[in-house]
């Protein structure tokens, strides 16, 4: 079901301002929302030469209206002075993504088409679970540079990095949605938030790392980093990195148990081939029994399904703190693969039960609005510089 565009405010983050006497653009206000402190207080230095503890102090009230009570505009802003409120206005605004398209599955998942400017668009989902919890799934590239052949947003070329302030944005908007605001809500739906939407995540590591910190704060949006998880196809040089930037839980889309199967399946395992991907699983910061590494497994009819691969991963994954994910394949327009049968996933689900290793299918969320595992796509493409001048000149 389509639920239709929302209404209401959906600005670009940065939209030139005309001076109503000559009509010439004013400098382009700086977007508050999806700043992290030490950005917020740079940029109060700067624009108000406040002295560090000043910008420090007003840097503080500021956080809390954009990310505890989701504030769109100065005016809201109680314990900050009218004339002040008035010049922020001047240099800032406190501006959203543009929701270009909004979703609602039969079983409640929320499917995101955002849009950050000239033809960058990205999807996100958010997938309530039973009672007042719910998990969004965000993305962190428009597009992908890896090509796994099980997934859709894999057929779509890179077109660019997401900036941690389009990754915050994400939850900001959903936030808005969902009426998440003040952050601080007892009984607030958007509890985790997963790094498994389009893109592959530790290839735009800093930014993801800021993203992290920012919904993270305690003073904001306030997310656990239990709760923040980051899923990769194993690009292992930056997955320790990861680990000690963020504190985040770390997913792995393993999808096979050995290296020919997973060349073909996970392209970069070539280059990151199974060992050395499970021994920087090993040494993952923080990693225990508390906080164990989630391994992802698609479920693919005749490709990866067999009684015999279900031993060989609980064998692979033996000395590793891991729960294991069976995901069963979410079918796109000319994919190469079907799912597995209901009762294979189950007799492969028994093997994996048996090791020691609970519930591991996920119910695959939100298939009828295209919104499940792997099957984002945008219709964003790389352009030119000069066509996406020209657009946004229109
Ligand atoms: N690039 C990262 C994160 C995004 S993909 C990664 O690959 O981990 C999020 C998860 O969805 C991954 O486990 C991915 O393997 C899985 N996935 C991709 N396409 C899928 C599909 N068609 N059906 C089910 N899961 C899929
Ligand atoms: Fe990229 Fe992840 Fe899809 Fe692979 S599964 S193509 S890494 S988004």
């Amino acid at each position: 079901m389509i639920a239709g565009r929302p209404s209401g405010a959906c600005l670009y983050p940065i939209m030139a301002k005309l001076d109503l006497s000559s009509g010439a653009p004013l400098a382009a206000l700086t977007n508050l929302a999806g700043l992290t402190r030490s950005e917020l207080g740079a940029a109060l230095r700067e624009r108000f030469g406040l002295d560090v503890k000043q910008a420090r102090m007003r840097a503080s009230q500021l956080w809390r209206w954009v990310y505890d009570f989701g504030a769109r505009d100065f005016s809201v802003m109680s314990n900050i002075g009218k004339e002040m409120r008035t010049a922020l206005a001047e240099q800032f605004e406190i501006a959203r993504p543009k929701v270009i398209e909004r979703q609602v599955s039969t079983d409640g998942t929320r499917k995101y088409l955002l849009g950050f400017g000239p033809g960058i668009e990205v999807e996100c989902v958010f997938i309530p679970n039973v009672g007042r919890t719910g998990a969004l799934c965000v993305s962190s590239q428009v597009g992908c540079t890896l090509n796994c052949t099980f997934c859709h947003t894999g057929t779509q070329k890179l077109v660019r990095n997401l900036t941690a302030a389009e990754i915050i944005g994400q939850v900001i908007a959903v936030k808005d949605d969902l009426e998440e605001w003040p952050s601080d809500k007892a009984d607030r739906q958007l509890s985790n938030v997963v790094f498994m939407g389009m893109g592959e995540p530790l290839y735009n590591l800093d930014n993801v790392a800021k993203a992290i910190e920012v919904i993270s704060d305690g003073e904001g949006i306030g997310l656990s980093r239990r709760r923040i998880t980051v899923s990769t196809s194993g690009v292992v040089p930056q997955m320790h990195d990861l680990g000690e930037q963020t504190s985040a839980m770390l997913a792995i889309s393993l999808h096979a148990t050995n290296d020919a199967l997973r060349d073909e399946l996970v392209p970069i395992n070539r280059k990151y081939p199974l060992a050395e991907l499970l021994e920087a699983c090993r040494n993952y910061p923080g990693a225990s029994n508390a906080r164990r590494i989630t391994f992802e497994y698609v479920m693919l009819k005749g490709v990866n399904d067999s009684d015999d691969e279900a031993r060989e991963l609980v064998r692979l994954l033996k000395g590793i703190p891991a729960k294991i994910n069976l995901i069963p394949f979410n079918p796109w327009p000319g994919a190469p693969y079907e799912c597995s049968s209901w009762e294979r996933i189950e007799a492969f689900a028994e093997i994996v039960n048996r090791a020691g290793y609970a519930s591991p299918i996920r119910t695959p969320r939100g298939r009828d609005i295209q919104a499940a595992c792997g099957q984002l796509k945008s219709e964003s493409v790389k352009k030119r510089a000069s066509e996406l001048r020209r657009e946004a000149a229109v």
